[in-house]
């Protein structure tokens, strides 16, 4: 992909955060520059299957809450979230249930705008994929541990 088709963190919004605590944003299904996924709070076209029938995204508890994250629910962490959470911490360096801890703490917006700085690539700016080892757009590698990550693996 070329450097230019490469998002900016200036791209992430309220929007991409998923109620699991997942940032789309960051996903490889998302920054792909072909059929990319809208994210868990957009439409289902373009979204892998198991990521529409995801059984976090469509919680009856988290209806119940009628609140958009995990962690405002009664059940928080869940098994299922917490499986979910320990993947992601082993495979790419990255906590949902840390990230819904921070939404409570500083809210979504605050939220935000850690992601932009802590999801920035130190060499060239352009937005870090989490479920890639090395930039994008530059091949900076942020995540030496995760050198056997595959495109595919999203939160769902
Ligand atoms: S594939 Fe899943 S985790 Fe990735 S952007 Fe789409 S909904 Fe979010
Ligand atoms: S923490 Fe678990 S039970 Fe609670 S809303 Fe999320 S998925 Fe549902
Ligand atoms: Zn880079």
């Amino acid at each position: 992909m070329a450097k230019s088709e490469i998002k900016r963190p200036d791209s992430l919004t309220e929007i991409l955060i998923a109620p699991c605590g997942m940032d789309c944003g960051l996903c490889s299904g998302y920054l792909r520059a072909k059929k990319n996924c809208p994210g868990c709070n957009g439409g289902d076209a373009d979204k892998p299957s198991y990521c529409i029938t995801c059984r976090i995204a469509h919680c009856e508890e988290l209806a119940a809450s009628g609140t958009r994250f995990c962690g405002t629910c009664g059940q928080f962490p869940c098994k299922r979230l917490k499986q979910l959470d320990k993947r992601y911490r082993g495979k790419y360096g990255m906590s949902m249930i840390e990230n819904l801890g921070i939404i409570r703490e500083i809210g979504l917006d605050g939220f935000i705008e850690r992601e932009k700085t802590r999801w920035t690539c130190p060499e060239c700016g352009r937005l870090i994929c989490v479920h890639k080892p090395c930039c994008l757009a530059c091949g900076y590698v942020w995540n030496k541990a995760q050198g056997d990550a595959k495109e595919g693996n999203h939160a769902g």
